[in-house]
């Protein structure tokens, strides 16, 4: 067995250790305790706190060189336009670029497992390899063209129908069974802009009329909510939901019904000035709220740390503590991984991180998320993935 000591182990789902080791055999961790609980020999981290890698619960690896190509003009559908048009611009060469860059800037910032959106097929290949737990989910269009053929759909960790507007009720629910009997991530975006609401529950507004010009029957609009029409066709079941800005009370108590949890992203919605995210409702409903990036294409940096600083800025009453876990436990837990990624514990996969240890050290879990300085270390399946000590 290998010990690794740090001058504190965050476990997340356990208490904090001073002085604290981490001991794993192969790729997984085979015990957590205190230096004197151990006989070494170790490998010092120093004065650093160690804690498990981060869990991003929502990317797009393959948009990421997208980032600042594609300003926000205030509308939503002209975004939306505005990226269809980009991406038949660009070759299999440009999103191949473009996720080497973004798996580079996960490693970078301790992200060790991410849920991935493949926009295509042929976009699977590039993060086959990656030096980080990829969990890749097919994104499946079915408006104005026909979604990934289902050969593809067994190689995914998951799958995700893109949204309410952009696929259909029959695609939602295959993909649905299809996951469910396998065991697969089911995820799609969900109530993310006004325009969203405006289009389901109203029968107006811009992306109402986009999706017209783009063949899409109006025929299932101005009913009810996003959330409802996929509660009503049976897809909204165990759902990861990600962006989940516009909701009604209804609409909470319908996720809340599903076992549904949302994935937030405070810098993409910062971006496109979506209306306030409903955190509180959210935690009072008993929604499990989880922390994702999206892609760089939406203006951030992939960096869930700055994810996590983000939220705080806009919900201080929260503790560091409980956003450090929407990055870890609560995200792991929605990718079907709890227990395994997002903690340090025995039997769990030895995926870390070692960040220094900068400002007050009596709350280390806000010096961790509020900490500038780089992350120095990084293990993914007991592998040394990145290594600046
Ligand atoms: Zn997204």
């Amino acid at each position: 067995m290998n010990y690794y000591r740090s001058k504190y182990v965050l476990p997340i789902a356990s208490p904090l250790i001073e002085d604290g080791v981490v001991g794993v055999e192969g790729d997984r961790i085979a015990a957590v305790g205190r230096r004197t609980d151990f006989d070494g020999p170790f490998t010092d981290l120093g004065e650093r706190v160690l804690l498990p890698g981060f869990v991003n619960a929502h990317c797009h690896l393959d948009y990421t060189n997208m980032a600042g190509k594609l300003p926000f003009k205030g509308c939503f559908a002209d975004w939306i336009a505005d990226i269809v048009v980009l991406k038949r611009l660009w070759w299999t060469k440009d999103y191949a670029a473009s996720a080497a860059a973004g798996l580079k800037a996960l490693l970078r910032s301790g992200t060790t497992t991410v849920c991935d959106i493949a926009s295509s097929p042929a976009n699977l290949d590039m993060v086959a390899n990656a030096p980080l737990r990829v969990l890749s989910c097919l994104e499946l269009i079915d408006v104005g063209g026909k979604p990934a053929e289902e050969k593809f759909w067994e190689r995914c960790a998951g799958l995700s129908p893109h949204a309410p507007f952009t696929a259909s009720k029959e695609l939602y629910r295959k993909v649905h069974d299809f996951c469910r009997q396998r065991g697969k991530i089911f995820t799609t975006h969900l109530a993310e802009s006004a325009e969203e609401a405006a289009m389901f529950e109203r029968r107006e507004g811009a992306l109402y009329e986009l999706l017209a010009v783009l063949g899409r029957s109006p025929e299932d609009c101005g009913r009810g909510s996003s959330v409802a029409w996929l509660d009503d066709c049976g897809a909204l079941e165990g759902a990861l939901a990600v962006h989940a800005n516009c909701l009604s009370d209804d609409d909470m108590a319908r996720l809340a019904r599903a076992g549904a949890t949302v994935v937030h992203s405070p810098s993409s919605h910062r971006f496109y000035s979506h209306p306030p995210f409903p955190f509180e409702r959210l935690r009072a409903a008993g929604v499990p709220v989880c922390l994702g990036t999206d892609s760089a294409a939406s203006g951030t940096t992939l960096d869930l740390r700055a994810e996590m600083r983000d939220f705080l800025s806009v919900f201080p009453a929260v503790r560091p503590a409980e956003v450090l876990a929407m990055a870890t436990t609560a995200a792991a837990k929605a990718l079907n991984q709890p227990g395994v990624s997002g903690t340090l514990s025995a039997g769990s996969r030895a995926d870390m991180i070692a960040v220094p240890l900068t400002g007050a050290a009596k709350d280390v879990a806000e010096a961790v998320v509020h900490g500038r300085g780089a992350v120095s270390w990084m293990m993914v399946d007991g592998k040394v993935a990145h290594n600046e000590l």
